[in-house]
């Protein structure tokens, strides 16, 4: 259709409905290719030379460490002072490494692509044992150093105990209180302690001219 250049087309507008969005690969299959070829980037310089088809659990585990290289997530030695603290005050030379989920979601994505790009499941590396095991030693190294725990607590209990020390911690207060009372009474009670009892009591009740006060030692 020609259109006048001036013309305004304000019915046309208003009839067609929004142009739909261009279906981009979804985020994690752009990132599955992402990471399919920096693998394949990684064994085409890998020396000795290294094809897919001789690429064992091994070699996957050596790129995992390659990576860490420009990992952004600090890893304390056990020698750092910051070992086991997963908000350190101030920083410290331990190395940065690939985080554990970060490996984990790439294994994932690569084992994936792996079977996509022809591979045959029984022989994908990614799925191999030894990555499997590395991945878990990589988390609980991960956990241990930044002070995560990785295991779900189940220690409910510990709370219930606080709770109850807290209460009983109230209660010694309140206790204690009582016995100072106690003694105060009892010092009014017996004889001795009258001078400087009523030498408080006086100044009480001269700021504030509490009746109950007065009268009680008065009474006393
Ligand atoms: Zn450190």
């Amino acid at each position: 259709m020609d259109s006048a250049p001036g013309e305004p087309p304000p019915l046309v507008t208003a009839d067609t409905p929004p142009p739909p969005p261009p279906a981009p690969p979804s985020r994690y299959e752009s990132q599955k290719r992402r990471d399919w070829n920096t693998f394949l980037q990684y064994l085409r310089n890998h020396k000795p030379p290294l094809t897919l088809a001789r690429c064992s659990g091994a070699h996957v585990i050596e790129f995992l460490k390659y990576l860490d290289q420009f990992g952004k997530t600090k890893v304390h030695v056990t020698g750092c002072p910051y070992f086991g603290h997963p908000n350190p005050p101030s920083p410290c030379a331990c190395p940065l490494k690939q985080a554990w989920g970060s490996l984990d979601a790439l294994i994932g994505r690569l084992r994936a692509a792996y079977e996509e790009n022809g591979g045959r499941p029984e022989s994908n590396p990614f799925g191999a044992r030894a990555v499997r095991i590395y991945l878990r030693e990589v988390r609980e190294g991960q956990a241990k150093a930044r002070g995560i725990p990785y295991e779900k607590k189940k220690r409910k209990r510990s709370t219930t105990v606080s709770t109850t020390t807290v209460i009983s911690d109230g209660g010694e207060v309140g206790t204690s209180l009582a016995n100072v009372s106690t003694v105060v009474t009892r010092e009014s009670d017996g004889g001795g302690g009258h001078g400087v009892i009523n030498v408080s009591v006086a100044s009480t009740s001269a700021t504030n001219t509490t009746p109950s006060v007065v009268a009680t030692a008065t009474t006393v």
